[in-house]
């Protein structure tokens, strides 16, 4: 059993070493014949415009929504987030998504001045010590449907919380990248929570 991490753009590399560490057997995928040879899917950081628009140039949008629909585990970090979100605020003219999770999200959330940065969180589901999450022009979640689990919020200047981890049924998203960090606990829950339930790694 194997999972793919999307390869079309963004920190593709970052997400395989990290799964690899979780011991599973993760390749980069961008054909047909690699994506129907997976049974779980990582959408990595990037710019999540130009992810959906060379998912569309190479015929790969629908092959992928569908599988996602049709209860592939996925976890999308960052653009991933975006990417798995049904609704995106502050998007782009036309922009895309391949939906899943019944959420709200808004791109490059944290604002200008704040563009990146790094914190600590607490994650349910992920015991002490706590995440350190890096945000790089992240989204935040707006808001979530019933059936959308929070796993982690954070606070902003004006003390609002903001989910920036949540999950539905089979699959996961992060604002943050715990790719970057060489702690793969994140990696290591959606495996062993949602890749052994959903597709039976
Ligand atoms: N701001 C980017 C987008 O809208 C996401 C940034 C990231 O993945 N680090 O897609």
């Amino acid at each position: 059993m194997k999972i793919g991490v999307l390869a079309l753009q963004g920190d593709v590399r970052e997400h395989i070493q990290s799964l690899s560490d979780c011991g599973v057997d993760a390749i980069a995928v961008k054909t047909k014949s690699e994506i129907d040879s997976i049974s779980a899917l990582v959408i990595p950081g990037g710019e999540s415009t130009t992810i959906a628009k060379l998912a569309r140039s190479f015929n790969l949008f629908d092959l992928i929504k569908a599988r996602i629909s049709s209860g592939m585990p996925t976890y999308g970090s960052c653009a991933g987030m975006i990417l798995l979100s049904n609704q995106v605020e502050d998007a782009i003219a036309g922009q895309e998504s391949f939906g899943g999770i019944d959420m709200v999200v808004r791109r490059n959330a944290f604002g200008r001045q704040v563009d990146s940065f790094e914190t600590d969180l607490k994650f349910k589901g992920i015991t002490e010590p706590a995440i350190r999450a890096v945000f790089i022009r992240a989204p935040w979640v707006e808001s979530v449907g019933e059936n959308v689990e929070v796993l982690s919020e954070i606070t902003d200047s004006n003390g609002d919380k903001h989910p920036v981890a949540v999950r539905q049924g089979h699959l996961l998203a992060t604002s943050f990248h715990p790719e970057l960090t060489g702690d793969n606990r994140v990696h290591k829950y959606f495996v062993e929570n949602i890749c052994r339930e959903f597709a039976n790694i």
